[in-house]
């Protein structure tokens, strides 16, 4: 059925049932037990001639779809980086869906524009920004909301790489060469490929940061060569290990060699509105464009990345094209949201920040982010009094890098067993040569119990390899 009264029954069906989910996600094992192609034996081969009943629907999604769903806000889930999730933006996620609005310029819906510059500006202001890259009368300015990080990245290595062949000529594009460290999220080098420009991936010191000196060095080696240096990708967190590059050695740098300097703070960012934390992005400063992803550990649903650029035009200029069809009688005046990314339409994003931002409060906020930061940390303790353990680099944020005293193969061994058994999931990262094991406190629902679940099951798995190892020898 597809009329309004149905809608509004099969709605309220799927409130009350998400609600359930997400209240009762503990009781589900984290990780699915399928193997690929198991869903496509539960449904049919062809789409329904007829109309079927809505709650026929509900009846599949128990059947068809979770036995495959990987649950990202189980408490037992510690793999990759949070996934955000809260009431307020998946409430806001319907009201989007239902103004189904296609956002690419003020006039195609004023509502979705100018609530989204309000947003960039309310959480600049969280972040204690520079003023400079916020919206303000007569200023070059602004913040937008991308899909993701990579996106973010990747506008960023083109707006340089066209600021870079406006000032060498267009045959200079051989001869451009980006910058990132070797522990920078895969979107950085993928960013270059896309781009089609030269990328390096820098040393890191022994704190895993990318460093000026080691910058200064490969900017000279390259001009020597004949290069032209044009960005530099710099992180505040790493993937890996969340490691921080140091901005207020390569900033300077860059702004010296006129290199534009993107700064990536995806799941890290978040805790920059803490003011304990606000040092770590000291630098930001230099920077021509920042981001960071509310939809990592800032309770805003999936997808929900934020960007900020020092010189709008810098970006507005390398993206333009102006068809007749999209004029409207006060462009100039006012945002056209379309010019400061990849794709043309755009979802009523901002109202998911908005409505977490009211519902919580700042302080609602920074208290979430503490609270995960001190649930890593309670991890941390209980890995360094066990003598079986080594942490790898400091805690800072919400994960926690160790490993088994013993060889990456020891510790990968490990990983699988843990991951194989399914009662909770992690993933792993390699950092230079060493294979380390990440625990990240994910879910918001995360309490201590869950972390010292989590730390049982790491032990029984370890003791699991270690009697193993003895039955063999
Ligand atoms: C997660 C992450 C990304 C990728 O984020 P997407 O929004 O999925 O593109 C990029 N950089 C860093 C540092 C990350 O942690």
């Amino acid at each position: 059925m597809t009329d309004v009264q149905e809608f509004k029954l099969f709605g309220k069906a799927m409130i009350e049932y998400v609600a359930d989910y997400l209240e009762t996600i503990r009781d589900r094992p984290v990780v699915p037990q399928v193997t690929p192609g198991y869903l496509k034996e539960l449904i049919p081969e062809e789409a329904p001639d007829t109309p079927e009943h809505w709650k026929d629907i509900m009846k599949d999604v128990e059947r068809v779809i979770m036995p495959g769903v990987t649950h990202w806000h189980s408490p037992q889930f510690h793999a990759y980086f949070p996934a955000a999730n809260s009431y307020p933006a998946i409430v806001a996620d319907i009201l989007s869906d239902g103004i189904g609005c296609i956002g690419f310029s003020w006039i195609a819906s004023p509502a979705c524009t100018e609530l989204e510059m309000v947003m960039m500006n309310w959480l600049g202001k969280m972040l204690n920004l520079p003023e400079k890259i916020l919206f303000r009368p007569g200023g070059k300015g602004g913040g937008v909301i991308q899909g993701t990080a990579s996106e973010a990245t990747l506008v960023a290595m083109l707006s340089a790489r066209s600021k870079a062949t406006h000032k060498h000529g267009t045959d200079a594009i051989t001869k451009l060469v980006a910058y990132t460290s070797k522990l920078a999220h895969c979107s950085a080098e993928r960013a270059g490929l896309l781009a089609g420009v030269m990328v390096r991936c820098l040393e890191v010191d022994e704190d895993q940061s990318l460093r000026g000196e080691t910058l200064r060095r490969a900017i000279e080696q390259d001009k020597a060569k004949g290069l032209i240096p044009f960005v530099t990708v710099a992180a505040l967190g790493t993937t890996s290990c969340c490691s921080f590059d140091n901005l207020l050695e390569l900033g300077p740098i860059c702004n010296e060699e006129d290199i534009w300097l993107h700064v990536d703070a995806a799941y890290a960012g978040s805790a920059f509105i803490c003011p304990e934390y606000r040092p770590i992005l000291n630098g930001v400063e230099f920077a021509q464009s920042y981001s960071f992803n509310p939809h990592k550990w800032m309770l805003v649903n999936f997808d929900c990345s934020t960007m900020w650029v020092q010189d709008a035009d810098a970006i507005v200029s390398s993206f333009n094209v102006d068809p007749l069809y999209l004029q409207h009688k006060f462009q100039g005046q006012i945002t056209d949201y379309r010019h400061w990314h990849i794709p043309m339409g755009r979802r009523f994003r901002s109202l998911k920040i908005w409505f977490v931002l009211r519902l919580y409060g700042q302080e609602g906020i920074r208290s979430y982010i503490r609270t995960h930061i001190k649930l890593a940390h309670e991890f941390e303790a209980l890995i360094e009094q066990d003598e079986k353990f080594e942490i790898f680099n400091p805690t800072t944020m919400g994960l926690v890098c160790f490993r088994l005293k013993g060889s990456n193969e020891l510790n990968e061994a490990l990983n699988k067993s843990i991951n194989d058994e399914g009662r909770i999931h992690i993933t792993p990262a390699k950092v230079g040569e060493i294979f380390i094991l990440r625990f990240a406190v994910c879910a918001r629902t995360t309490e201590t119990k869950d972390i010292d679940f989590a730390y049982k099951v790491l032990v029984e798995n370890a003791l699991k390899l270690d009697c193993h190892a003895s039955t063999r020898l």
